[in-house]
């Protein structure tokens, strides 16, 4: 049997994005109140995260050793203006100097050994003001969905080259929360900062979570193999609020919380439905509810996740970091319709 892609996605480092953007909007006046969905569900706490307001190098670190040596890949963010801090090509106020580029360094040498990076949009709290670098009194996802296509591009286009200038090739997109316009304009869009920055034709983002069909399939949505260009939907087949930011204070039951994905004694769980139709087992999680303020309980709780994986799936799976996930399903496509290239 023909194994299937496995890809984990870690969304918002290096900064706690959920604590941050509601710091930002309350002293923006538009505290984040309870018409939004997370906020009600998980953030009604969330000034008690202060603490891991940026998340410690070394969680970082040890993170990426961890999936070298369990050979879990995926994409793993790195904010180009974390929280509207500063660029990581320049300063970023909460780092020193030295933190900065140890930072730098880790994402660079170790994060990449098994992860491609993206930029997950500047702040990933509120929008930022290109040409006066000022933040706006309005998240950064709600800013996108009100931008043209040139403005849009820019933006993607910002956080692509501050990557590249910090040594990094960010080879896709993502989206923080959710994006409300239109995904033609928006996969336009990647694809131009991709070709302008990066000169890559064949890019991706993640955007869409789809916990509901035992078949998840990204989508292309983008293409012309005569100029070997092709923007593809990464979707995830998680939940939005993926199991681990039940700890995103410090508590959960790491056992417990794995089960969504896969039972202790693998006959159950999400990757045994996924695998029933033999869906690629794409899933994610973020810096803040691996790091659980701390305690890091969701960091626990996947490296159990990954223990039953490894015990029962080993030999249905492929891990993948995202770009070549990417590539597969354009290669797949093309066998559907039997192109040769
Ligand atoms: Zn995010």
């Amino acid at each position: 049997m023909e194994r299937v892609p496995a890809v984990f996605i870690i969304d918002d480092p290096p900064v706690n994005s959920a604590y941050l953007m509601r710091k930002q909007m309350e002293a923006a006046g538009k505290p984040l109140g309870e018409k939004d969905f997370f906020t009600r569900t998980y953030l009604l706490r969330w000034r008690e995260m202060e603490k891991s307001a940026i998340i410690p190098n070394a969680f970082f670190k040890k993170l990426a050793g961890w999936a070298v040596t369990e050979g879990v890949k995926g994409k793993c963010t790195l904010l180009a203006c974390p929280g509207g801090l500063g660029f990581l090509d320049d300063k970023v106020a909460g780092y020193s100097g030295e933190q900065l580029k140890e930072l730098l360094d880790i994402f660079r040498n170790d994060i990449t050994r098994n992860f491609d990076i993206t930029p997950e949009i500047l702040t990933h709290t509120l929008a930022l003001a290109l040409k006066t670098n000022q933040l706006l009194p309005q998240t950064e996802h709600e800013w996108m969905a009100l931008q043209n296509e040139e403005t849009l591009t820019d933006y993607m286009a910002k956080g692509l080259q501050v990557l590249k200038n910090a040594g990094i090739t960010a080879t896709g997109i993502t989206q923080p929360c959710n994006y409300r316009g239109d995904f033609g304009l928006y996969s336009r869009a990647v694809l131009a900062a991709e070709k302008r920055v990066n000169k890559l034709g064949e890019t991706y983002y993640f955007h869409d979570c789809n916990s509901e069909d035992k078949k998840v399939s990204s989508k292309i949505m983008l293409q012309d193999p005569e100029k070997n260009e092709y923007v593809v939907s990464i979707v995830s087949a998680s939940r939005a609020d993926e199991p681990f930011w039940y700890t995103l204070y410090g508590e959960g039951d790491p056992e417990k919380l794995a089960d969504y994905y896969i039972s202790k004694d693998g006959k159950s769980g999400r990757f045994i439905d996924l695998l029933s139709t033999n869906s690629p087992l794409v899933f994610h999680a973020h810096g803040q509810t691996l790091y659980s303020n701390g305690s890091e309980k969701g960091f626990l709780s996947l490296q159990e996740v990954i223990r039953r994986m490894n015990k029962y799936l080993s030999s249905r799976i492929i891990w993948m970091k995202i770009g070549e996930f990417a590539a597969w399903n354009i290669r797949q496509q093309e066998k559907y319709a039997g192109l040769k290239r």
